[in-house]
């Protein structure tokens, strides 16, 4: 496995690769990575003959007060894992090997971005769209692999990659769980002991909603209020937004019909956790 820095060294590996007529699967990640994202490298790994990881903390996605400076970094770690899986090259470039001086343009997108994150996250997709967009033009894969468990995002990328026509088969990979539940993120290594049992609250009133939905609740008002009020009995919990959305548009809906996603975010202590599951009704 080679870990590479500059986007010449991916480009002159890539074009390697394509000369020999070998497909190439991108999994791009912020890094401290955990079974999350070794499960879109092991699809990557079964659906292409070559797997690129990138390792990127992407300033242009975090807000001001958000956490960019404590964002968990192990590069080492990560490098074991990526190659105990069989990743051909890691991309990790410094910041400004992506921006150098006077970058100016961006990737942004009017709708689906207006909702859920979008809305206490106002500047997160534009940073998302831009960086992916950049990530693909240097990789180049056949492939690029992303986890339902951010779906907004994922939904942003698909109609991206629509709308900009770039020749990139976006595959969406289920959400990988800790045993009690608890999706896997890198953001869980900020609870204390304490807020990591408090965090249980978001999957189970994920499992709730799954529930409410095959007892036949086809009214968004209704299923959020009982997925609110489960919520809100945990004292550190504090809801950014709980909402159900068209999957395509991201649109709020009034009635369940279609698919629907049923998405979270929820303060646990300082630390911001997301949940979601999908409806097919
Ligand atoms: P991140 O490093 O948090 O930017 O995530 C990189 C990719 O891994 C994104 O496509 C995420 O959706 C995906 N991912 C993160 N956590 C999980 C999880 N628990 N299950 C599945 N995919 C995940």
């Amino acid at each position: 496995m080679k870990i590479v820095s500059t986007i010449n060294e991916v480009r002159a590996q890539v074009k390697e690769w394509k000369k020999q007529g070998l497909s190439v699967g991108f999994v791009p990640t912020m890094g401290y990575l955990h079974e999350g994202h070794a499960s879109l490298m092991k699809r990557a790994k079964g659906e292409c003959d070559k797997v690129v990881v990138s390792i990127f903390v992407n300033p242009m996605q975090f807000g001001v007060n958000e956490d960019l400076d404590s964002y968990p970094r192990d590069l080492q770690a990560d490098s074991k894992l990526c190659d105990s899986l069989g990743v051909d090259l890691i991309f990790h470039p410094e910041v400004e090997e992506m921006y150098e001086n006077g970058f100016c343009s961006f990737v942004d997108m009017n709708g689906l971005t207006k909702e859920l994150c979008g809305k206490s996250r106002p500047i997160h997709f534009r940073g998302v769209c831009t960086v992916v967009s950049k990530l693909f033009n240097i990789v180049t894969p056949d492939k690029a692999f992303f986890g339902q468990k951010d779906a907004q995002q994922l939904a942003v990328i698909r109609r991206m990659v629509k709308d900009l026509n770039m020749d990139i088969e976006i595959v969406g990979c289920p959400i990988i769980r800790e045993e009690d539940g608890l999706a896997k993120s890198s953001r869980n290594t900020y609870l204390n002991e304490e807020e990591r049992k408090a965090a249980l609250v978001l999957s189970q009133t994920i499992r709730l909603g799954e529930q409410l939905v095959k007892a036949g609740v086809r009214e968004s008002e209704e299923l959020l209020k009982v997925m609110k009020e489960n919520l809100e009995k945990e004292p550190l919990a504090k809801i950014d937004y709980v909402e159900a959305v068209s999957m395509d548009t991201i649109e709020k809906i009034e009635k369940l019909e279609g698919s629907v996603l049923v998405a979270m975010a929820v303060y646990i202590g300082k630390t911001r956790l997301i949940d979601n599951f999908i409806a097919e009704v």
